[in-house]
């Protein structure tokens, strides 16, 4: 697979021309991340989470710490159910908030029968430890490899935010080959990390986190009061 990163000549910017299956990430115009703003309010459909815990099968892939999740924990949105099948993180974070934006950004990837796609993401901003990621960050792998499984259980539900309003649009996914077609489900409420979860995730990946790309007229709603 070609090549890409977020630095130098392999740059976001760049994503489009370094192979012809990645021109999408400059052709597109339905592209992740965006700059939530300007949402249009209105009531939203229930997510359905059904997430158990899941054993940690996790991957430096080089562009990011990858969890694997077990088979059977998923979301039911609008009468699709869509099986977890990883986690995943960025620093800092790829969506931002009327131009702001957060440490860490997590992404819980679902996919349906179909292979249509729905991720959920979940904003970290600096405060308490967060005990669902320590399992995780205790063998956090200092360098890229293959999906290797480690002691210890981790479970998605305890990664979610309390409340469970979100804002959602149609987008792609924020790494190449970019492609469209991405339900994007993100939660309003960040949750916490520690400075030292912060810094650790900062320290193996400083930037891999895509800047905001233009709406192009998508609508973007939230159920947010
Ligand atoms: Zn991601």
């Amino acid at each position: 697979m070609t090549h890409w990163g977020y630095e130098g000549p392999q740059a976001p910017e760049h994503w489009g021309s370094l192979d012809p299956a990645f021109s999408v990430c400059s052709t597109g115009r339905e592209q992740s991340p965006i700059d939530l703003t300007g949402a249009e309010r209105e009531a939203l459909s229930e997510i359905g989470f059904e997430y158990a815990p899941s054993p940690i099968c996790i991957q430096n892939n080089g562009h990011s710490i990858q969890v694997d999740y077990q088979a059977g924990s998923g979301i039911v949105l609008d009468g699709t159910r869509y099986g977890l099948v990883q986690f995943h993180f960025h620093h800092r974070s790829e969506h931002s908030v009327d131009g702001a934006d957060f440490p860490l950004e997590l992404h819980l990837v679902h996919e349906d029968a179909e292979g249509a796609l729905a991720v959920v993401g979940v904003f970290l901003e600096e405060g308490r430890a967060n005990e669902a990621l320590a399992p995780v960050w205790r063998r956090l792998p200092a360098e890229a490899g293959p999906a290797a499984l480690v002691a210890g259980m981790v479970d998605a539900n305890a990664l979610l935010p309390e409340r469970r309003t979100t804002w959602r649009y149609r987008g792609s996914l924020t790494t190449p080959p970019c492609s469209e077609g991405v339900s994007w489900l993100m939660m309003t409420e960040p949750v916490t990390a520690s400075r030292e979860q912060i810094e650790a995730f900062g320290a193996l990946f400083p930037v891999n986190n895509r800047p905001v790309q233009p709406l192009n007229g998508r609508r973007l709603v939230t159920d947010a009061g």
